[in-house]
């Protein structure tokens, strides 16, 4: 086995976050997403929970310090608790700071006691837009009531929630401030994220696309911004806002590349390993880590991958490059 801390990628960074997407299915369609009719993995490809905890097990052996559960839908494996769970010894031992997760909101009624209860102390909460109606457009299949349930309960387990908005022109442009006055004033942090031209979508992305230049530009006419040093190891950069006391966030793939400070790699349910968002390079671990009782094997097959991490992507949304940067869609590496 490795030594811990050892995975630096050809660029120096070093890698200590982890992110694993447990399952590629979901129980909302959104349309920047995916498309209505989703082809799903059989479920014979996937990995067993145990298969994804052993594996988690290897990344913190080797100096993952953070790991973050998403999807798909993560709430939506079933038996996902009993991975939680289990993850959540490395908590105890002190092997890693912080296991979290990110979700739609709509089954955290259900889990948010049990969450809390396993170490987790922050979560990220996908929402779009705070109009039930517009919930459902862009949701396809959401429900907003269960999402607002979600979100009281998991205050109410002490979780600490951030709000991740994906800006969409001509949709929630215009309710951006209300949503983050909204979620300062119940204690929530909020970061607003750019569109990424990943996967076939049924609507054109050129359409959907809101540079975050031209949003921050607006919300400057009513609040005021200032940039602060906080970070959370994710690629957000943030301002305090004054009027509210509370923290946003911009995640800014298309206009301000943030590869340099990648510290991530993300793996997929059924063990592939991209090291890299806005790539198609990816390495197999299921085969390593199937093939032997050993972790070696699979050891040092991510070796190999953390050896070929591109320096960053290069994501482009246009009316001129109509294919999507990956042709994956974002709920099979995770958001
Ligand atoms: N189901 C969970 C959720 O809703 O948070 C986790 C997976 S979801 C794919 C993670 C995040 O990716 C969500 O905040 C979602 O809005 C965002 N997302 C999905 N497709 C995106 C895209 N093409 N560009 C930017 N963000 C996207």
């Amino acid at each position: 086995m490795n030594q811990a801390g050892s995975m630096i990628d050809p660029f120096g960074r070093a890698i200590t976050y982890l992110r694993v997407s447990v399952t590629d299915r979901c129980d909302f369609r959104c349309v920047y997403c995916m498309a209505e009719d989703m082809h799903f993995l059989p479920k014979k490809d996937l990995l067993s929970l145990e298969e994804l905890e052993r594996l988690c097990a290897v990344f913190i052996d080797k100096g993952v310090r953070r790991l973050r559960l998403t999807g798909g839908e993560p709430l939506v494996r079933k038996n996902i608790m009993h991975l939680v769970r289990q993850l959540s010894r490395h908590l105890q031992t002190g092997a890693l700071d912080e296991l979290t997760l990110t979700t739609n909101g709509s089954q955290l009624a259900r889990f948010a006691a049990e969450l809390a209860d396993c170490g987790v102390r922050r979560i990220n909460v996908s929402l779009d837009t705070l109009d039930a109606e517009k919930f459902r457009a862009i949701t396809r299949w959401g429900v907003f009531d269960k999402v607002m349930q979600g979100i009281e309960a998991a205050q109410a387990a002490g979780l600490k929630i951030k709000l991740n908005t994906v800006a969409l022109k001509g949709f929630n442009e215009d309710e951006i401030p209300e949503m983050l006055r909204w979620a300062h004033g119940r204690g929530m942090d909020m970061t607003v994220i750019e569109t990424m031209p990943m996967g076939e979508i049924d609507a054109d992305r050129t359409d959907q696309y809101l540079p975050l230049s031209e949003l921050r530009a607006r919300l400057e006419r009513q609040f005021t911004l200032t940039d602060i040093p906080y970070k959370t190891g994710g690629p957000a950069r943030y301002v305090e806002v004054a009027e509210t006391g509370g923290r946003l966030g911009f995640i800014t793939p298309l206009t301000h590349n943030f590869c340099e400070s990648c510290n991530r790699v993300r793996l997929t349910c059924t063990g592939t390993l991209y090291m890299c968002l806005g790539q198609e390079d990816a390495a197999d671990l299921r085969a390593p880590l199937r093939s032997s009782e050993g972790n070696g094997l699979v050891s040092n097959a991510i070796d190999e991958a953390i050896g070929r991490k591109p320096k960053g992507h290069d994501f482009i949304i246009d009316r001129t490059t109509k294919r999507p940067a990956v042709s994956r869609h974002m709920s099979v590496t995770g958001g």
